[in-house]
């Protein structure tokens, strides 16, 4: 067959535009050649509904041990009695505990979308805003913060079925303990959605909500750095709360819920080469070079977001304890959407972002989202990220400029060109 000389010459323009800028998307990030090598091979071809061992399809005999290599990994990486690697995406995930817990209508609480929450926690556009009753909790204007002790209450009073915590645009840890004793106060299943910090949160760097949630769930693409998709797991497999029986009359375990939840509830057949590619990240992950990999992914949001504090930007909550943060330029006097268009033409990739009770509408917003996962993988350390502000804030302070602008991008594309898109 004839080679499709269009979409693979864009794959190779898109190559050229990864490499030549500085990618600071938080939920960006590169993969490794083997975790690549792993999607793009023959695993593709293969249906396999079910689970390793129970599939709806015959010739699974390979496909059951990379699931099954994937699953194991993956409860040692996290210290999970149970997992399910097939979910699509964090989306899916989050999809598939939804109907595993929950009947429509039912009551749920999720932390704001306009404050950093996701559009799957509960909001008026996604299925989860749709088809349940959608409360929200929100930092504190003053800290940037979530007042723990105030979501306690809210549980409270709410009384919600499902309580969601995660976000992706939080730069805090989360007190995922208290939130547990007040799931018990009114019998709601308390639900993690990892899907930013995870790799932090694997190798200890943040805390494992494993201990304290009923499920977790999470992408593995942004800072676990595997391929797209998701997971689900549990620290603890437990009976259900909902009382449903299986054919002998005993009282399906939350797992077999899941599982079904996830498949035939929102899924079809998996994406086996996927899956392969996930189990090749997740034993990428348990290396120590990965350690190094998290700790210098969390240095360097640290340092860069202290040399933009330096030169008078103001950071929500003040700082970060994890791969991201947020600018409020509203004492700048432009909106994230004017930042988010200088930087691209600088080859610097940000996304605006809402900030904590933003005044304008989520297509201009009054921030950006700035995180270190994808630049740490490129090779940059702490004596980068002084450079990388000094960029930032010039671009910023020279919105219409469009000279200054061209020469912060002749010296980033310089710069970039000494690091390969993936540095081990
Ligand atoms: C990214 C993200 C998701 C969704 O992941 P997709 O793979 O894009 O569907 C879900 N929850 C949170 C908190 C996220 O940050």
């Amino acid at each position: 067959m004839k080679r499709d000389a269009e979409i693979f010459e864009l794959i190779q323009q898109e190559e050229k535009r990864q490499m030549r800028g500085i990618e600071l998307i938080a939920s960006e990030n590169f993969v490794s050649p083997q975790v690549m090598e792993a999607m793009g091979s023959v695993l593709t071809n293969k249906y396999a509904e079910g689970l390793p061992g129970k599939r709806y399809y015959a010739g699974c005999e390979y496909i059951d041990k990379v699931e099954t290599l994937a699953i194991e990994r993956l409860k040692e990486l996290f210290g999970a009695e149970w997992v399910n690697v097939q979910p699509h995406s964090g989306a899916q995930a989050n999809m598939a505990v939804f109907l595993a817990c929950l009947q429509p209508g039912d009551k749920i609480l999720g932390f704001d979308l306009s404050h950093g929450g996701h559009l799957t926690h509960g909001s008026p556009a996604n299925f989860s805003g749709k088809m349940y009753q959608a409360h929200f909790y929100g930092v504190e204007k003053e800290t940037g913060r979530i007042n723990f002790e105030k979501v306690y209450k809210q549980i409270k009073e709410i009384k919600p079925k499902l309580v969601i915590c995660g976000a992706s645009a939080y730069s805090r840890d989360w007190d995922y303990e208290l939130l547990r004793k007040a799931a018990n106060e009114v019998g709601a299943i308390l639900l993690a959605d990892i899907s930013h910090p995870s790799g932090l949160i694997a190798r200890g760097l943040l805390k494992n909500p494993l201990k304290y949630c009923h499920i977790v769930t999470s992408t593995t693409h942004k800072t676990l750095r595997g391929p797209r998709g998701g997971v689900i797991m549990m620290g603890t497999d437990f009976e259900n709360p909902f009382g449903i029986k299986n054919s002998k009359g005993e009282t399906r375990l939350m797992s077999s819920l899941l599982d079904a939840a996830v498949f035939p509830g929102v899924q079809g057949g998996p994406l086996e080469h996927v899956i392969a590619a996930k189990a090749v990240a997740f034993q990428e992950a348990l290396s120590d070079e990965y350690v190094r990999y998290v700790l210098q992914v969390q240095k360097n949001a640290d340092i860069l977001a202290n040399c933009l504090i330096d030169k008078g930007y103001h950071i929500v909550s003040g700082g970060t304890d994890n791969h991201l943060f947020l600018i409020d330029l509203r004492n700048k006097g432009i909106s994230g959407k004017q930042a988010e268009q200088a930087l691209v033409q600088a080859d610097i990739t940000v996304n605006k972002n809402m900030v904590p009770f933003d005044d304008k509408p989520a297509t201009v917003t009054s921030g950006i989202r700035i995180g270190t996962p994808a630049i740490t993988t490129r090779g940059l350390v702490e004596k980068d990220m002084p450079r990388i502000a000094e960029w930032i804030d010039k671009v910023l302070t020279n919105l219409s400029n469009e000279q200054v602008i061209a020469s912060v991008k002749a010296e980033v594309n310089e710069f970039m060109s000494n690091y390969p898109l993936f540095h081990a």
